[in-house]
């Protein structure tokens, strides 16, 4: 797959639209938000950490159907992470990610909060692109809950494989994760004018080995960003949007990264490969094996993974995600 020439004539208009993972690549890359967004390229194979993420998300999602009796409600919940893993393609996958330690840590999370909770889901996976200033700030938040005497809440839920420290927990009220909170916080501001702030529900994925081993699996924290912070992740977006049409009016895409190679804390960055033997843009060689091509639109949802299986699929996955479960018995 050659990249063609005269691209930018051939493609369309300079992007109107930004969101959290876009902007923090523009913030990290021009030439990697280049690749990612205008080319739409993508690794064939997927990171582990983003399937596991996705996978438990939808879970919790369809945990929370109240039109569901308590046991199809966890036999969603754990279909739900059997058929993200089915539709995903990774070359490594830490066990901890893998679909049977998921189930294991749904099962716990049952176990720590049962199916009742005393706030009402309003809605959940909400794909939004709002309009700001000349340019419009998009993205999914994963629910809105209306929590009895505070309001309506914006929703997120996060995995990790570490333990849950103290500072991963700062990470969201400082720095990227806390920047995403606060898209999510102005997004709800323009559904609803009830808006208390932020929960945070984390999940640790690293099940101690020993039953002994005492660990915190899970922790929410509610957080009430201030009007100031708000205002300034909204600037944040206006520099990046400047910042991208200045690169698209002189098509200039720098390869300014940082962490190319990873690092601590950092993952490899998915284009290096391709920045490494490439020196003029839209001369770059990629590799089909190496790559596919797919649309960045996160505010416009996807297709359910579930619709896309074939029925020897889905009897497959109904069958391993099924079988006796304590819960079940408890259904009402
Ligand atoms: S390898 Fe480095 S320079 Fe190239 S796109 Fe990635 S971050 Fe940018």
């Amino acid at each position: 797959m050659r990249i063609i020439e005269n691209e930018r004539e051939a493609l369309m208009e300079c992007p109107d639209t930004i969101d959290h993972t876009a902007g923090s690549l523009l913030d990290e890359c021009d030439r990697a938000y280049y690749y990612f967004v205008i080319r739409g390229l993508r690794p064939v194979y997927e990171r582990d950490y983003f399937i596991s993420g996705k996978a438990w998300d939808r879970a919790l999602g369809r945990l929370n159907d109240s039109t569901l009796d308590k046991a199809d409600r966890l036999t969603q919940a754990r279909l739900a992470i059997r058929e993200t893993w089915a539709h995903s393609k990774c070359e490594y996958v830490h066990e901890n990610r893998a679909p049977d330690n998921l189930i294991h840590l749904l099962d716990l999370f049952i176990e720590n909060y049962g199916f009742d909770h005393e706030y009402e889901i309003l809605e959940s996976n909400i794909y939004f692109r709002f309009p700001y200033k000349d340019f419009f700030i998009g993205g999914e938040i994963d629910a809105y809950i209306d929590w009895p005497g505070l309001g309506v809440i914006a929703d997120e839920n996060k995995t990790t494989n570490g333990v849950i420290s103290d500072a991963y927990l700062a990470g969201f009220f400082l720095g990227g994760y806390a920047n995403q909170l606060k898209t999510y916080n102005w997004a709800c501001r323009q559904i609803t004018e009830n808006l208390w702030g932020n929960r945070v529900n984390i999940a640790s994925l690293a099940i101690p080995k020993r039953k002994s081993t005492q660990r915190t699996l899970f922790q929410s924290l509610l957080i009430q960003p201030p009007e100031q912070e708000i205002l300034d992740v909204l600037e944040l977006y206006e520099r990046r949007m400047g910042r991208l049409r200045e690169n698209w009016k002189l098509w200039s895409w720098p390869k300014c990264g940082t962490h190319c190679e990873g690092g601590w804390g950092f993952s490899a960055c998915d284009y290096r490969f391709i920045c490494k033997i490439s020196t003029r843009l839209g001369e770059e060689e990629v590799i089909p094996q190496q790559y596919r091509v797919a649309d960045w639109r996160p505010w416009e949802g996807q297709k359910g993974d579930w619709e896309g299986l074939s029925s020897a699929e889905k009897a497959e996955i109904e069958e391993r995600a099924g079988g006796s479960s304590a819960y079940e018995e408890d259904s009402d």
